[in-house]
């Protein structure tokens, strides 16, 4: 079967034997893929990783021990757990200390035409649920993380900085909640999709605002992110950090300790609270998706999706 390789920064494509199902384990068919950061910097040779990439994906049950989830089409959560811990028992396996994680972390992912994950990390979908809005689920997933995390009352004001993927699907996810969002950005184009669902939107470089928000979410993946939050929110409030950034962020930690400012690591989330949000009209995931590539076009698909400003690049 085929399998996409990332090693040294080149993307390539194998011929490799279909994985071994062990007990416990579906073995999966692709159907559809979501190329994201995580992947491009995992090309870039961050984590040292060389293997299989891939955990937004969309697959079919080929074989598994539960026979009702053969055939069916599933999504899946990406930490493999050892069920055996102190938070695998407190329901955090998302944390974990001896997992795998999908695609990143010691566990061959999701681009390859077969792959294997446990059946309890599946969900089924729904059979109406198009194909390329379920595809969304793990990021959607990360989006909804927030709101487990940070309790926003509805009608709130947020503000989201950053316009990429992360940070259009947060920003609906707030408003879907209920909150009123404000979304800075850098991108007229991206900004539209948010606004279409009535995000407030402003374009970077204007006057920015001085703590003026109870919430401020970076995900803009840089730096600066996370001193600009520093500088908008109120006092007593809290910043949400979205991004990843890779090296030390040199941040003037004496206004967030004079101003008693909360800050928050959030990273991935629950597949049940974002599962919901697959069918809600608000949160806008067809306008994301900027290119569609067949597995085997894996290296041309990476390469658009490391394109500036690009949205979801997906394989199928
Ligand atoms: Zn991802
Ligand atoms: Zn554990």
């Amino acid at each position: 079967m085929l399998a996409v390789h990332l090693e040294n920064g080149a993307v390539s494509m194998r011929e490799i034997p279909v994985p071994d199902r062990l007990p416990g384990f579906a073995l999966l068919r692709l159907l559809a893929g979501g190329i994201c950061n995580t992947d491009l910097e995992l090309q870039r040779g961050y984590y040292g990783f060389s293997g299989v990439p891939g955990h937004e994906f969309v697959a079919q049950v080929v074989a598994a021990d539960t026979p009702s989830l053969i055939g069916q089409r599933v999504v899946g959560e990406i930490n493999l757990a050892c069920h055996a811990c102190e938070w695998c028992s407190r329901g955090l396996e998302r944390h974990c200390p001896h997992r795998t994680v999908l695609g990143i972390v010691n566990q061959p992912g999701a681009f390859q035409e077969f792959f294997v994950l446990p059946e309890s990390n599946l969900h089924v979908l729904p059979g109406a649920m198009a194909m390329e809005r379920a595809v969304f689920t793990e990021p959607l997933a990360a989006a909804c993380e927030i709101l487990d995390q940070v309790s926003i009352p509805a009608g709130e004001t947020v503000a989201v900085l950053g316009d990429g993927k992360l940070g259009l699907l947060i920003a609906m996810v707030l408003r879907a909640h209920g909150c009123r969002v404000r979304q800075f950005g850098r991108h007229a184009e991206k900004l539209r999709i948010a606004a279409a669902v009535g995000v407030e939107v402003e374009m970077e470089g204007g006057r920015q605002p001085v703590a003026e928000y109870g919430w401020v979410v970076d995900a803009t993946g840089s730096a600066e992110g996370l001193r600009a939050a520093a500088a908008m929110v109120r006092p007593r409030g809290t910043v949400i950090l979205k991004s990843t950034v890779h090296g030390m962020v040199a941040v003037d930690t004496a206004p967030l300790i004079v101003n008693e400012i909360t800050l928050v690591g959030s990273r991935c989330g629950r597949f049940e609270a974002a599962l919901p949000l697959l069918e809600h009209p608000g949160i806008r995931l067809e306008a994301m998706i900027a290119a569609r590539y067949p597995l085997q076009d894996a290296a041309a698909a990476f390469a658009r999706a490391a394109a500036p400003g690009t949205l979801k690049v997906l394989l199928q």
